[in-house]
């Protein structure tokens, strides 16, 4: 006989369910299992603890951990640059700034840098293509907004001075680099803002036409994976 498929399948819950499990006695009466759950949760009293009394005790992550996403403050100063790169990155559009430019010495910086924590996925990539390490991936995990305006940090609340973030910037330093290879091996010292300066300061001996060389044989290597490390 063909299948009705219109007519309502069989409630498990309906006595007449043939695979429903028929009841003891005891357990009809209900109260022995009652005791077994309050039996149960009591020895549990006595096991060890697996969680914090948040938030007075708080979870500090490991630097792998990916948090709200900060700037980087270095000397009393933002490292980023205000390329756009990170704002290109990011996939929910969450990055927005305004560059601008000081005078002496002539270096682009961000007049306003915003991220919109509504948007925000922790996703790390604004982080994975910033040239200056200047936005990271901070411990920060609890975050509150009383409004949507609250949920867009500017430029203030973003920064964090570099000693704060140094776990994370080690971090990076063992696996990032590596990982991109040595034309991305991020040195502190050639975090030099404007692009002229850093030519003359890197002093790498290659040319552009170089650099685009060595990058290519780069991209061809075969990265180390320090990921299964
Ligand atoms: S972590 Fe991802 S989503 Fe958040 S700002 Fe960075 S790129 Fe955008
Ligand atoms: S944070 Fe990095 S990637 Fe983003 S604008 Fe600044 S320098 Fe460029």
């Amino acid at each position: 006989m063909q299948k009705n498929l219109e007519q309502p399948v069989a409630n498990p819950l309906n006595e007449d369910y043939k695979r429903e499990r028929k009841l003891s006695f005891l357990e009809n009466l209900y109260l022995p299992e009652i005791f077994k759950g309050l039996w149960y949760t009591f020895k549990q009293m006595f096991a060890p603890t697996f969680t914090m009394n948040y938030p007075e005790e708080k979870w500090d992550p490991p630097s792998i951990f990916r948090g709200r996403p900060v700037l980087v403050e270095d000397a009393g100063q933002e490292r980023c640059v205000a390329c756009g790169l990170c704002a290109r990155a990011c996939p929910p559009l969450a990055i927005s700034m305004q560059a601008s430019e000081n005078e002496d010495p002539k270096e682009r910086y961000p007049e306003q840098f915003e991220i919109n924590m509504l948007r925000c996925i922790y996703c790390g990539f604004c982080e994975e293509v910033c040239p200056e390490e200047a936005i990271v991936m901070s411990k920060d995990y609890d975050i509150v907004f009383e409004s949507r305006e609250d949920a867009v940090y500017d430029k203030n609340r973003l920064l964090v001075p570099k000693e704060d973030l140094k776990e994370r910037l080690d971090y990076l330093k063992e696996y990032r680099n590596n990982q991109f290879g040595q034309f991305w091996d991020f040195q502190e010292e050639n975090n030099i803002h404007s692009v002229r300066d850093r030519d003359r300061d890197w002093n790498t001996g290659l040319s552009l036409v170089d650099m685009l060389e060595q990058q290519k044989k780069n991209d061809a290597a075969k990265a180390s994976n320090n990921w299964s490390v």
